[in-house]
């Protein structure tokens, strides 16, 4: 169901109008009004939902079909030389838009855009005890 308070939402409606790049019965993608760099796209399902994990197997795959295709067109036609997809879940993963969305953002070295990766270690038997919790989950 679209929901009123959602621009996204307003967005897949045609309410509120966007550079659309692509567009189908389940899905929208659109330049992002506030670029990380120039050809930055957003790709979002048609149905309101605020985080993946609230999308069908379906509802996720009729959108994520189209996301090679969108790749490959931002690299064609911006001459990056990578991409970064990134989708967040929730304020803390800084979600601003709380209605699903992948950024399809053109990178080139030297641009300003930086992630902090704070990679660290598991102490022993936490990855394992993890391992069979996140797989008791799955559904
Ligand atoms: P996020 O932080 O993942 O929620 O990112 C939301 C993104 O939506 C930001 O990159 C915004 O620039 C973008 N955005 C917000 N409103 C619009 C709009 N009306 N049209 C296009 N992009 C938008
Ligand atoms: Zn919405």
């Amino acid at each position: 169901m679209p929901r009123n308070d959602c621009i996204f939402c307003k967005i897949a409606s045609g309410q509120i109008g966007a550079m659309k790049v692509l567009e189908d019965d389940a899905c929208l993608a659109f330049m992002d009004i506030g670029p990380l760099a120039a050809g930055h796209l957003l790709l979002i399902p048609k149905t309101h939902a605020e985080t993946l994990d609230e999308l069908s197997a379906d509802q996720a795959a009729a959108m994520l079909r189209h996301l090679p295709s969108l790749v490959a067109a931002v690299r064609r036609a911006t001459g990056c030389e990578g991409v970064n997809v990134l989708q967040n879940n929730g304020r803390v993963a800084h979600q601003v838009v709380m209605h699903v969305h992948f950024h399809i953002i053109p990178r080139r070295s030297g641009d300003e855009f930086y992630f902090n990766w704070p990679a660290g270690k598991y102490p022993p038997g936490q990855a394992e005890e993890l391992l069979s919790k996140i797989k008791a989950q799955l559904r």
